[in-house]
């Protein structure tokens, strides 16, 4: 073999090994952050993971672009919260994308919030006055609980694509569960000495991290899920925040920051940085327990101070 053709072998072993290594793997594709996060714990040099919104992305309202229907079209697994959390958005991806496995109801479909009781549930939808939370509250991954059950249904759809990995699948989820249970012990004794505390947020995101920590995050800055804050809105606010002297505002990378800083302003209430998404704040890592780890120490900081 003369020099140049073994050259041209070895470019074309190069370029050939990885695409191959990659072909192996389940491509998975996560409607957001905080599952993309824990499909890569479950599924690690196994998977393939894409994760359509960013982080600093306001989940209801993703731009939907040509390209999230490739990625759609040749994905072997699909996870989203369901709960009408994307219902703006994916559903005409998922026609367009034409992927008999991701079909609704396949068990390459995941819907996390499937076997929850939501919080929330209104008994008669209310979307006529514009409130996108019209199956209940879908931000049920605020619960590091419901993670694990998330983490549950993301493993059996990985053995349902890929059985011959299944063991690996279980030890993955056993790791991450024994993880977030050992830190699940830290997170309750950190938020302990502030049981009972009432929280303002911008956005109805944040009810199911109150109830599992004992606080109460139910007076928020927009007058119903979805709707922009008006004046007369947030002036009401402002005289409860006053009146109960409630200390700290949660406000999440893509919400109107200078909406809150009036509010905080006019209080004294402290504003803290809250994501409901890895990447959507600079903290320790990546993943879903770094997240929450960031969450709990942000919060019990702004509660000493206030
Ligand atoms: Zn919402």
């Amino acid at each position: 073999m003369n020099q140049s053709i073994l050259k041209i072998c070895l470019l074309i072993c190069v370029f050939c090994l990885p695409a191959m290594a990659a072909d192996n793997k389940l491509r998975v594709v996560a409607t957001t952050p905080d599952f993309g996060a824990i499909a890569r714990e479950i599924g690690s040099n196994m998977v393939e993971v894409t994760v359509l919104a960013k982080p600093v992305e306001d989940v209801h309202f993703v731009s939907p672009k040509p390209s999230y229907i490739t990625k759609l079209a040749r994905a072997d697994v699909l996870i989203e919260g369901g709960a009408e959390l994307e219902i703006g958005w994916l559903p005409p991806l998922l026609d367009g994308a034409r992927n008999p496995k991701l079909t609704y109801g396949q068990p390459c479909h995941v819907a996390c919030s499937e076997g929850l009781a939501l919080l929330e549930v209104p008994s008669v939808a209310d979307r006529a006055q514009g409130d996108i939370h019209g199956k209940g509250n879908p931000h049920f991954m605020t619960d590091p609980l419901n993670a694990v059950h998330t983490a549950k249904l993301i493993c059996d759809a990985f053995i349902q694509a890929d059985g011959k990995n299944a063991d690996a699948y279980r030890n993955q989820l056993n790791s991450f569960t024994n993880r977030l249970n050992e830190k699940m012990v830290l997170w309750q004794k950190q938020l302990e000495p502030f049981k009972g505390r009432r929280i303002v947020a911008y956005h109805n995101s944040w009810p199911y991290f109150a109830a599992r920590f004992g606080l109460k995050m139910d007076i928020f800055l927009e007058p119903k899920p979805g709707i922009p804050p008006t004046p007369a809105h947030l002036s009401k606010v402002i005289s409860t925040v006053k009146v109960e002297k409630i200390g700290v505002i949660v406000v999440e990378p893509y919400q109107n920051r200078k909406t809150a800083k009036v509010v905080a302003d006019k209080t004294g209430a402290v504003i803290a940085d809250f994501t409901q998404y890895p990447g959507g704040v600079a903290c320790s890592g990546d993943g879903y327990i770094e997240l929450l780890d960031y969450l709990v120490n942000t919060l019990a900081e702004a509660l000493k101070k206030n």
